[in-house]
């Protein structure tokens, strides 16, 4: 049946066009990732948190790419607007790719948790998009991967409309945790970390329950001025 779509339907490359898969070899490569960890806020760090973060609840986050790369802002907006969930895989790749550029070591006890999308969201695309990802770094990677573990319970308006203050506005006791994750180190999975409020709202309601540490990783790290 698979290949009788593709046969109607043949995967071009979002870049190219070139025949075969959605994001080609060649224009993958093409793709750089960051050598180098930014802190929550926008400023290029050796350590995790500046003087100013240190007090949020994220613990890091890595983010592989600039959400400028144009290759990589179509994939993510073909991956979630376009429903083209096998995009999730070369997006996987570059953050793997990212981790070890960044000699980034991962205990083997660390859980994966995808940020989840309202069911309503899931619902009309099928998928969420960063539990997708979270499937592929989980195999890749051999951590484990819990997903329904964070629950969105109130649908808010989309983050991307918003400035920094809205945006913490909008996401506060939006989510809920629904498993018990007491004394876990997490890696929470997103596509893209604009002001982090997600992230943080996220840390946050994990740590209140008893999480030990909680760590951002995302495809696209976007730096805005809102
Ligand atoms: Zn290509
Ligand atoms: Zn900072």
């Amino acid at each position: 049946m698979k290949k009788l779509i593709d046969i109607f339907f043949p995967k071009k490359c979002i870049n190219c066009q070139k025949e075969g898969s959605y994001l080609c070899e060649d224009c993958l490569s093409l793709i750089d990732v960051n050598p180098f960890i930014y802190c929550l806020c926008d400023k290029m760090e050796k350590i995790h948190k500046c003087e100013k973060c240190k007090h949020r609840y994220l613990d890091r986050i890595y983010s592989a790419c600039s959400f400028k790369n144009s290759i990589v802002q179509n994939a993510i907006h073909k991956l979630k607007y376009s429903y083209i969930k096998e995009l999730s895989i070369p997006l996987s790749f570059l953050i793997i790719k990212h981790l070890q550029e960044v000699s980034c070591l991962i205990d083997e006890d660390f859980v994966i948790i995808p940020v989840p999308l309202s069911n309503k969201r899931k619902r009309a695309r099928g998928f969420n998009q960063s539990e997708e990802i979270a499937k592929i770094i989980s195999e890749t990677t051999g951590l484990k991967l819990f997903t329904d573990c964070i629950e969105k319970i109130k649908n808010n308006k989309a983050q991307v409309e918003l400035n920094k203050e809205e945006r913490l506005k909008n996401i506060s006791g939006v989510y809920k945790v629904k498993k018990d994750i007491l004394g876990l180190n997490i890696i929470l999975i997103d596509d893209v970390y604009t002001t982090g409020a997600t992230m943080e709202e996220c840390a946050k309601i994990l740590k209140e329950k008893g999480a030990n540490s909680v760590w951002g990783v995302t495809v696209a790290r976007e730096i805005v001025d809102l």
